[in-house]
């Protein structure tokens, strides 16, 4: 079977440059020996080209027709819908989410659609009194302009969509870099939104690397906008370089998210809770509950469930139905899971179970969820970003332990607190320094249709998702007129 080559997406069409120098290989995790496609890279010539035809088209995509805005994105949104099995396997296939959790995700992403065909409707805008006699004042929003958008690889279809919906919705022009790691959800997305009936110019994706791709697109003064989803280290780069250019940004990085589980807790709801917050989507999930709070009086008995429950997870192919966990995404990130567990066991943490590679023919990144007990606050385990399935329990003695402890982190994306105590449930929601915050829920799994968004250094400007994305896809504007 040959393995087709794709490219590019750029003014109105794919763009092939026919160099055979700058191909990119999409690899299984679950088979790295298995080329799903192969890829061209954009270069810088053709990103100045991708960035030019968004800022031609943007001045009439601004001005365009509501109707024409829902419509777009109604349609894509239906046909992600509609293929929602080969979209998910094809997200399993390229970036290791097993088809249940690639499923779930794929329904985001059409859904985020949809909800911005309504959004693209919403009446909006104020009018005021002046405090000056007979002038009326309207206060509105406009499109920023062109939007470039950086996406992780960690949600390949889904993070894309909740960046690009809004974007269009609100008027404005798109350069999108996907992470390379995951360029086939990408190409199929820009598919569907090239037959969606877009004028040339206003969406673009460009497959290439952060370094050379993306930061071209930071760097353009032809970009308005910047929306980023990936690591701090990124992040901090990007945020950088567009306080240079004066480009407004919207981040969203790391996590080290905690988990609180109280004495009073159900155990077998807390020791859920834990598990899928933790351990599933292979624990990359930038929202994944990685240090678990634990009181001393059900430390014991959670634990010794955590455990015998991780150690039933099947670890396997993302494609096979009987897999729990999926795939480590590439060898880079299993070596850093590989390196944390050997740290962790340096710094004196106990593993209880899992931490190993397990060895196979196909050369698969498999690895098993690993847990750590005997955990000290300032131990690398606890307090760094590792974004695999790693988990640090520390023993507390009460809720005030641990809440303290769950807020002594320089991150705030997410928290959770698994307990029937009302009182501690309340103060935890209200004064949590995290984003979002989930009582008898895993830190993970939020909704499409509100904000979200972290604290500190998981996230910088204001919140994507829901009605609250135009925040950011919009600039304010305040008129005055004398009657
Ligand atoms: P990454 O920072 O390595 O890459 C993210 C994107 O940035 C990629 O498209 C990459 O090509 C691009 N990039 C890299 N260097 C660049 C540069 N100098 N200029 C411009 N673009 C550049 O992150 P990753 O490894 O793809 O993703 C994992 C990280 O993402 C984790 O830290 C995770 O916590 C975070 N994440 C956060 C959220 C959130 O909403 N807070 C969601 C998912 C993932």
């Amino acid at each position: 079977m040959t393995i087709p080559t794709k490219s590019s997406y750029v003014d109105g069409a794919f763009v092939e440059l026919g160099n055979s120098l700058q191909i990119l290989e999409n690899r299984n995790p679950s088979n790295p020996g298995e080329v799903i496609e192969r890829f061209e890279r954009a270069g810088h010539e053709l990103t100045e080209q991708a960035i030019a035809a968004a800022r031609r088209a943007a001045p009439d995509w601004a001005r365009s027709n509501p109707q024409l805005r829902a419509d777009a994105l109604d349609f894509i949104g239906n046909e992600i819908l509609a293929r929602r099995e080969e979209l998910a396997k094809l997200l399993a296939r390229e970036e290791g989410k097993i088809v249940r959790e690639a499923l779930g995700e794929v329904d985001r992403a059409g859904r985020s659609f949809k909800f911005y065909a309504q959004e693209a409707l919403r009446a909006e805008g104020e009018k005021y009194q002046s405090v000056r006699q007979d002038v009326g004042i309207d206060v509105f929003t406009q499109p920023m302009g062109v939007i470039g958008i950086i996406a992780p690889w960690n949600f390949p279809i889904a993070i894309p969509a909740w960046k690009i919906a809004p974007a269009l919705c609100f008027g404005n022009t798109v350069v999108f870099k996907p992470a390379e790691l995951v360029p086939s959800c990408a190409w199929a997305l820009a598919e569907i939104i090239s037959r969606a009936g877009l004028p040339a110019g206003v969406f673009n994706m460009l497959i290439g690397p952060g370094r050379s791709v993306g930061d071209s697109i930071i760097r353009s003064p032809d970009i308005d906008a910047i929306s980023f989803t990936g690591s701090e280290s990124t992040g901090r780069q990007i945020a950088q370089t567009a306080a240079q250019g004066m480009k407004k940004v919207q981040l969203e990085m790391g996590g080290k998210n905690p988990l609180i589980v109280l004495d009073d807790a159900d155990l077998e709801q807390a020791v859920e809770v834990a598990l899928s917050g933790s351990f599933y989507s292979t624990g990359q999930r930038c929202t994944a509950s990685s240090r678990i709070i634990v009181t001393a009086g059900i430390h014991d008995r959670f634990v010794a469930r955590l455990a015998e429950r991780t150690r039933a997870l099947t670890v396997g192919d993302a494609l096979d139905v009987g897999t729990d966990i999926g795939p480590v995404v590439d060898d880079r990130q299993l070596e850093q899971n590989l390196t944390y567990v050997m740290i962790g066991k340096e710094q004196g943490a106990t593993l209880v179970c899992g931490g190993e590679r397990i060895e196979n023919e196909a050369g698969a990144y498999f690895f098993t969820p690993a847990l750590f007990t005997d955990v000290k606050p300032d131990m690398r385990i606890y307090r760094e970003e590792i974004f695999g399935p790693v988990l640090a329990v520390l023993k507390v003695r009460d809720y005030a332990e641990a809440f303290a402890a769950a807020e002594d982190t320089a991150f705030g994306l997410s928290a959770g607190i698994v307990t029937r105590s009302l009182k501690d449930a309340e103060h935890f929601k209200r004064n949590s320094s995290a984003g979002m915050v989930m009582v008898n829920l895993p830190t993970a799994g939020v909704d499409y249709h509100v904000p979200f968004g972290g604290n500190g250094a998981s996230s910088l400007g204001s919140r994507e998702q829901g009605t609250h994305a135009r925040q950011f896809f919009t600039r304010v504007k305040t008129t005055y007129q004398l009657a």
